[in-house]
């Protein structure tokens, strides 16, 4: 058996032990005689796993008490809908920045909801840049400010938390939560799908500042209701169990590689060389502003555009695969998150040069 590097933007890559480990465990979890899957989510060993999957998250990103969190199901795009729903709290205008293809999604769904005043954009410019602060209109009158962190496709991240002009800060944080050290205590509400970078696909993670629940909005569904999935637990209806215990899986090997801090500094190493590689290079290039460059997901293209079928085909034969770029901006696209181990970067790094010299 050989396993290729697997460069999917998500779901995507995972680390190799916490595939082992559900291996080993998939007949008999901890002598229990059974699969996670075949556990009653109420009884006492599935309980277990949900109340370590909660402490590691907690323990991760050092998560206030004042703070509480969810494992809902519904995805990222669940949430773009959640959000206004639960924190107008009356309001009627939500203001968000929009940075890409995620953010683009997340107004048109809250439009259901609230005026969306959308305070910044970089369509114009394709979405490779974040305009500059200066030039945002925030709304002050707006429920929130919701942002999103890390643009999946477009490969476009923040560097740093934006000045929201004290609005509670919304984020979307699938494609980049647990890649760096985040202030928890700096947001109101952070989500973010978990098939990016903290495990399969089937759960959504949701932090929220118990405060800014308030009021729910009259009549929504129960489904999407925070206070309702705080008071059970995440267990309104019968959460995906396996996917619980899996994601738990991979925050326990996030812990034995040194947590959040240890990750950072390996994202930044990995992010920076193929950056690097690609801004040597006379035939690939990244079209994205150097400030906001992203360090989870980097878009490259040829400026033979020619040459990508014979680059992805070249590289899929020395085992990197998944390397298309999104279908909206073309090209390449290496996302390269926590389970992404620095050798697979070398090894496209090396892959990118060989392809150069022969072309
Ligand atoms: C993948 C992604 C989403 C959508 O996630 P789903 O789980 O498919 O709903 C939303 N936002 C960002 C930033 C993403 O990367």
């Amino acid at each position: 058996m050989s396993r290729v590097y697997n460069f999917s933007a998500g779901p995507s890559t995972l680390p190799e032990a916490v595939l082992q480990t559900a291996q080993r465990d998939m007949l008999d979890w901890q002598d229990s005689g059974m699969s996670v899957m075949e556990m009653s989510h109420r009884g006492k060993q599935f309980s277990s796993i949900a109340e370590k999957l909660e402490s590691d998250f907690r323990q991760l990103l050092s998560i206030p008490s004042s703070y509480k969190v969810l494992f809902l199901q519904g995805g990222a795009t669940g949430q773009f809908a959640a959000v206004p729903m639960n924190l107008l709290q009356g309001k009627t205008v939500a203001s968000y920045l929009s940075t890409g293809l995620w953010s683009e999604k997340a107004i048109k769904e809250a439009k259901k909801y609230c005026t969306v005043n959308v305070a910044a954009s970089s369509e114009t410019q394709g979405f490779t840049s974040i305009p500059e602060r200066s030039t945002w209109d925030i709304d002050t009158n707006s429920a929130y400010l919701h942002y999103t962190s890390n643009e999946t496709i477009n490969g476009v991240e923040f560097q740093e938390r934006p000045d929201s002009s004290g609005l509670q800060l919304v984020v979307d944080m699938s494609s980049n939560i647990l890649s760096r050290e985040i202030d928890i205590e700096k947001y109101g509400l952070i989500y973010a799908g978990t098939q990016k970078n903290m495990g399969p696909a089937g759960v959504t993670v949701v932090i929220v500042r118990e405060d800014l629940l308030g009021e729910t909005m009259g009549g929504i569904p129960t489904i999407v209701d925070y206070k309702a999935q705080i008071k059970s637990g995440s267990m309104l209806n019968t959460p995906p169990t396996y996917n619980w215990y899996l994601v738990g899986l991979v925050l326990e090997w996030l812990k034995n590689q040194g947590g959040v801090k240890a990750m950072e500094v390996i994202n930044i190493r990995k992010a920076s060389k193929l950056y690097q590689a690609i801004d040597v290079s006379s035939i690939f290039y990244n079209a994205v502003d150097i400030n906001c460059r992203s360090r989870m997901n980097v878009p490259f293209s040829l400026h033979d555009d020619a040459l990508n079928k014979p680059f992805l085909a070249f590289a899929a034969d020395n085992g990197l695969v998944t390397l298309e770029g999104h279908r909206s901006v073309g090209g390449m696209r290496a996302s390269i998150y926590n389970a992404m181990p620095e050798q697979g970067v070398d090894m496209l790094i090396e892959c990118m040069s060989e392809f150069e010299r022969s072309h």
